[in-house]
């Protein structure tokens, strides 16, 4: 990718984070960019992440999951974890509380919601994340913080149906004041996702260059 590409994409407007998707990517990618100024990185692999972040520990980096996630491998990320993009059920939310509570932390949450007309096996449809919001009102998680929501767009040339799918998701989070972050948007189609009021991009191959 070219330099001016990288360039665009690590000034975009300050109303939007952008986390960097190093994903199979080595280590001295991640410096390099983070040589840059760059200081927040996705990962959606539990065990590269956790090798990740133990090989960097001396450089502050905010470090993003956007993978899914087991409830049973919560435990090895809880420790560091600033964001976790993809709670997509009750049953993960209270790992992620039990887990917190033991590292005497509060994690911060998105919710992933199903936008996409294709098939995929993860995120919720808006009446499951209402019923996680309401069961997450009654106070039973205070080491958790539900921060927002995530989402992915179907892959397609077809900006339009982008769009529409981008949007509905930013209806979602409006319903709910505390769902601040809309991440949303990736190489493809993050400047459509920001045009639809996106807060935070994940953007990976158009900074490190695409992957095998
Ligand atoms: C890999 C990945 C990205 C980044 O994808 P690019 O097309 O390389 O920008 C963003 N979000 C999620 C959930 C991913 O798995």
């Amino acid at each position: 990718m070219s330099l001016h590409t990288k360039t665009l994409v690590l000034n975009l407007s300050k109303n939007v984070q952008l986390v960097a998707v190093s994903k199979t990517k080595p280590i001295e990618d991640i410096i390099a960019l983070h040589q840059l100024g760059q200081t927040h990185f996705g990962e959606n692999y539990v065990q590269e992440l956790v090798d990740k972040y133990q090989a960097l520990q001396q450089y502050p980096i905010h470090w993003h999951f956007i993978g899914h996630l087991q409830s049973n491998k919560v435990k090895y990320v809880a420790p560091f974890i600033y964001l976790i993009h993809s709670v997509d059920s009750l049953k993960l939310l209270k790992e992620i509380n039990k887990q917190a509570a033991k590292n005497k932390r509060i994690i911060n949450c998105l919710l992933q919601v199903y936008i996409a007309k294709e098939e995929t096996k993860f995120g919720l449809d808006e009446t499951e994340l209402n019923a996680i919001m309401m069961e997450f009102d009654k106070g039973i998680f205070p080491n958790v913080s539900i921060k927002g929501v995530m989402g992915m767009a179907s892959f397609t040339s077809n900006s339009k149906q982008v769009e529409n799918e981008f949007a509905s998701l930013k209806q979602i989070a409006n319903r709910h004041p505390q769902l601040q972050i809309i991440s949303m948007g990736m190489s493809q189609d993050y400047a459509l996702a920001i045009a639809q009021g996106s807060n935070m991009v994940r953007i990976g191959s158009l900074l490190f260059g695409s992957r095998k």
